[in-house]
């Protein structure tokens, strides 16, 4: 059957895009209802383009009745803005040693640039996002991080002091939950407190790592600035099991900030996550290729 008032190519472009509304209906009825924990990395958030139809993304998530939470990094921003303050920084086991001039820039650049900037574009696309600090309300209860590390010439191992690097001890959800029951979209800046006030940085996907396994999230998804996780040869991994995942975490070609998302992944999905992604933000609508595609993008860590 032909529409006369449609040329032959239009037709078949308008029957490709409605094939491709029914091929996400499945994907749509997985997770409705369901909460939806996603990372958005400092590096996606840098390009106006993309950050825009992450926006429209989450809201549309939000509209067929998703639940998404967003935790932010902001790792090129703190970076620029340490630079321009004089601060000098450096990276272990791919997390930032952070000291005291150092956490009150991260404070400064997560909650009042990056989280206001993400909370105001999710707003102009037409959601409703709520923003959070996780230093804030003992939304996120933080102990200073403690990293052993073994001596490249013998066994002993040794903690490492990254200074006010937080570990995510306790996640308050009734916030989230309180957040997400008015309708909105919680959007939390990964920072953290001590029982004595201190304020610590986390790393981002750590924190994202921890809300989704307090929230028992149904997936978790990293955004980031590579194709997933890659192997020796630089191939993608495209998916691998629970198993396989704390197996090549200690591999030599898994280095830096990959190896934070690993151990994140494994941590939320032993508290009960069902999947997590590790996904290339810079491709446009990544978020809703990875949810509502038969195909998927990414390394895709299953239990
Ligand atoms: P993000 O802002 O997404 O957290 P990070 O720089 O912290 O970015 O982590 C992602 C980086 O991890 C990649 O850009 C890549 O350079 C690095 N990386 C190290 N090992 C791997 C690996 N095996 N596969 C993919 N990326 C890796
Ligand atoms: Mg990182």
């Amino acid at each position: 059957m032909k529409f006369d008032f449609l040329s032959e190519s239009d037709q078949a472009y308008f029957i490709h895009k409605a094939s491709t509304l029914v091929e996400a209906l499945p994907y749509i009825r997985e997770h409705s209802g369901q909460k939806i924990v996603i990372k958005y990395g400092g590096h996606a958030m840098g390009n106006n383009e993309l950050s825009q139809n992450f926006s429209k993304d989450i809201g549309l998530l939000k509209e067929v009745g998703i639940n998404p939470i967003v935790i932010h990094g902001g790792g090129p921003q703190i970076g620029e803005m340490l630079k321009k303050k004089n601060i000098k920084s450096n990276f272990v086991e791919g997390l930032r040693v952070t000291d005291m001039d150092t956490v009150k820039i991260v404070e400064e650049v997560l909650s009042n640039d990056i989280n206001k900037k993400i909370v105001n574009e999710i707003n102009i696309s037409g959601g409703k996002a709520e923003g959070f600090s996780g230093n804030q309300k003992n939304l996120i209860e933080a102990e200073k991080l403690k990293i052993a590390i073994k001596g490249s010439d013998s066994n002993i191992e040794k903690i490492l002091d990254l200074g006010f690097v937080g570990n995510p001890i306790k996640i308050n959800i009734s916030i989230i939950n309180e957040s997400i029951d008015k309708g909105n979209i919680p959007v939390i800046a990964p920072l953290g407190t001590d029982k004595e006030g201190n304020t610590y940085n986390i790393n981002a996907d750590t924190a994202a790592g921890a809300i989704a396994g307090a929230l028992k999230a149904n997936k978790l998804l990293l955004l980031t600035d590579v194709a997933g996780i890659l192997d020796a040869n630089k191939k993608l991994i495209p998916s691998l099991s629970f198993e396989e995942a704390k197996n090549i975490i200690d591999q030599e070609y898994i280095l830096g900030g990959m190896k934070p998302k690993i151990s994140t992944c494994i941590e939320a999905i032993t508290k009960g996550v069902k999947k997590a992604t590790i996904l290339d933000g810079r491709i446009s609508h990544a978020l809703i290729l990875e949810l509502f595609t038969e195909h998927g993008i990414g390394s895709q860590i299953y239990s």
